[in-house]
């Protein structure tokens, strides 16, 4: 498994960085996960993209530009050819210096990408759906940016699993609906898809766009906030990420969503997805 870390192709296991890093110590550091289909990088330009306005907002000065960043990790595919299924992990720090909390705009960021394996998602739970539970969002005030500091996630990510919970989904304080742990959430109510709309409370999944982009061309689509009673009270939920595609959840808390059937709009929807996938011609 070939790495790439900052301007070097690697071994992964001889790959490392710096203790002085400041991803290392104080999470100062961005990421993306692309998936790889047929060794195809699914939606790079979005992902990239979404990394550069990471990158932005926290004020990192990345030296690498849109078409850099593609041209390294097609490489990083090309010595790869094993793992045709895999994601692309990719993570850029704020770079290597003393420890001090204030940074320097010239530091050389540290740049890495290598391939994860294939984690095939298990397919029947998509046949099945997941339940969920929530929890309060413990989280920052900008939950737009894809940082790194995944703490409060991993967090509530683990209690979730430790009630036997596939996904933990975050309440804010006001009791509205933000998104999973690592996905964003939808409900369906009246033949209605409704989604939290983008904003600094959570992540502009890429998923959740071509989600919309085709449920808008189908049903009636809304983009508004939602109560824990609304999620509750849903004729369908479902979460989406570029692992899980669209997957329903069928039981939050303890409350059953749709008799624990996956729902009609969320088995149409996924399917849509499954064919736009095909039909894309990824760089
Ligand atoms: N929200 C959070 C907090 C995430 O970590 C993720 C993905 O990991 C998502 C949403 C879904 O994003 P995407 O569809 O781009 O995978």
């Amino acid at each position: 498994n070939i790495a790439y870390v900052s301007g070097e192709f690697i071994e992964l296991d001889d790959a490392k960085v710096s203790i002085q890093d400041r991803g290392f110590q104080f999470g100062d550091s961005i990421y993306e996960v692309i998936k790889l289909y047929d060794g195809k990088l699914f939606k790079a330009d979005e992902h990239f993209s979404r990394l550069l306005n990471s990158a932005e907002m926290i004020r990192l000065n990345l030296e690498y530009n849109l078409e850099d960043l593609k041209k390294i990790a097609l490489e990083v595919v090309d010595k790869n050819t094993d793992n045709q299924s895999g994601s692309l992990y990719i993570q850029v720090t704020r770079g290597i210096a003393p420890r001090n909390h204030s940074f320097d705009f010239d530091l050389k960021s540290t740049v890495i990408m290598y391939l994860l394996p294939a984690q095939p998602f298990p397919s029947e739970l998509w046949e099945s759906g997941v339940n969920a539970v929530t929890l309060p969002d413990t989280r920052w005030s900008y939950c737009n940016i894809k940082t790194t500091n995944l703490l409060p996630n991993i967090l509530a990510n683990q209690a979730a699993k430790e009630e036997g919970a596939f996904e933990g989904v975050f309440i804010s304080d006001d009791n509205i609906v933000i998104e999973g742990t690592s996905s964003n959430i939808f409900i369906v109510k009246d033949g209605r898809v409704i989604t939290h709309p983008i904003n600094k409370k959570l992540l502009s999944g890429i998923t959740r766009e071509i989600v919309l982009e085709l449920a808008e061309e189908n049903f009636d689509v809304e983009e508004k906030i939602f109560t824990l009673e609304e999620l509750y009270n849903a004729d369908e939920v479902f979460i989406t990420s570029t692992t899980k595609e669209v997957l329903a959840v069928v039981e939050i808390d303890d409350k059953v969503i749709n008799q624990a059937k996956v729902g009609k709009i969320t088995k149409e929807l996924h399917n849509l997805y499954r064919e736009y996938k095909q039909d894309l011609n990824n760089f």
